[in-house]
């Protein structure tokens, strides 16, 4: 196995974090979850979530994806970040490992999800691994998500578990949204998922951008680190949006598709597989299919081709960098 320079995985985990300028206190924000997250891997994210896939994926292996993240009215099929991640992370797993995804949500969020893996495997033209990823259906109503989980769990035996801009609860059990306000009712229990995959020892990554999201816990419990990172609440639970669900690695991002992305990008490097990484066009095509499926702008909630209010330039932009830094792997080697 080869080992990939650092400088380009740390390149990988900076233009991830891209994007946050403009918004107050957003940098500052991103830069601190993401000094946490990094303090807990050690190493870059891209680079501790790819060598933890390579040591536990096998093929025909499952992996659980959980995605799905927004509550009616504003966003009753949910957003456009977490599909795309999923879809490009799905893509990636099969072509590396053959594994077998399983993407876990509720039903409402079903058409999105599905419409951009269909969207991917229409653009990067080789669609074949498309075959191997399936939707699995988990329960709106949270008084069963214990059974659900369990029943899920009997019947695919996943070896790892991620999840993408999937929002957990707090420590008073309540979900909030990026605003603060509760959408527990709204969104299905899956973190029952991550509950059994901790005492089976199973894999976890969890992914997202904000901190209320499932993982965050493990960067998040420590007092002082509530202190200076979360976001107040704006329910009657009166604490924070952090959600206290721990994952063993956790990936910020500035968007968590990009988190999705670097991921597939430390695993390109990993193995030394650049087709891995999709292209910029299939990021048009999987935005225009999510969002004509019904997804939204999580931010604005507007039926555009944005994620989290950031233009789909943007969102190419990241792709072609993220594209050159794995590109430079191959052509520093064919200097050798
Ligand atoms: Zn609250």
């Amino acid at each position: 196995m080869r080992v990939a320079p650092s400088r380009i995985l740390e390149t990988i985990d900076r233009i991830c974090l891209l994007g946050g300028a403009g918004v107050t206190g957003r940098a500052r924000e991103l830069a601190r979850l993401y000094k946490a997250a990094r303090s807990l891997a050690g190493e870059p994210l891209c680079a501790a979530s790819a060598r933890r896939l390579e040591a536990t994926l096998h093929p025909g292996a499952a992996v659980l994806l959980l995605t799905g993240a927004g509550a009616p009215p504003r966003l009753p099929r949910g957003e456009t970040d977490g599909p795309l991640g999923a879809a490009v992370l799905a893509r990636g797993l099969v072509l590396a490992f053959g594994t077998r995804p399983l993407v876990v949500a509720e039903a409402r969020f079903r058409g999105p999800i599905m419409a951009t893996l269909d969207a991917l495997a229409d653009s990067a033209g080789d669609g074949s691994w498309r075959r191997a990823v399936r939707y699995a259906p988990f329960p709106s109503r949270r008084n069963s998500a214990t059974r659900a989980a369990a029943a899920l769990w009997d019947r695919v035996s996943p070896v790892a578990i991620i999840s993408i801009e999937r929002l957990g609860p707090n420590s008073r059990g309540v979900t909030h949204n990026v605003m603060g306000e509760d959408v527990t009712a709204a969104h299905a229990g899956v973190e029952s998922l991550l509950t059994l995959a901790r005492r089976r020892g199973v894999l976890t990554i969890g992914v997202g951008d904000r901190g209320n999201e499932l993982g965050f816990g493990s960067i998040m419990t420590r007092r002082s680190r509530i202190a200076s990172l979360a976001r107040p609440c704006a329910c009657p639970c009166r604490s924070t949006i952090t959600c206290t669900v721990p994952a063993e690695v956790v990936v910020v991002a500035s968007v968590s598709n990009w988190g999705a992305y670097a991921m597939v990008a430390g695993l390109a490097i990993r193995l030394g597989d650049a087709r891995l990484l999709h292209h910029p066009k299939d990021e048009t095509r999987m935005l225009k299919a999510c969002v004509l499926a019904g997804a939204r702008d999580g931010i604005s909630a507007q039926r555009r081709l944005t994620v989290d209010a950031l233009s789909l330039k943007l969102q190419r932009a990241v792709v072609t960098l993220l594209r050159g830094a794995v590109a430079r792997l191959k052509a520093s080697e064919s200097n050798l």
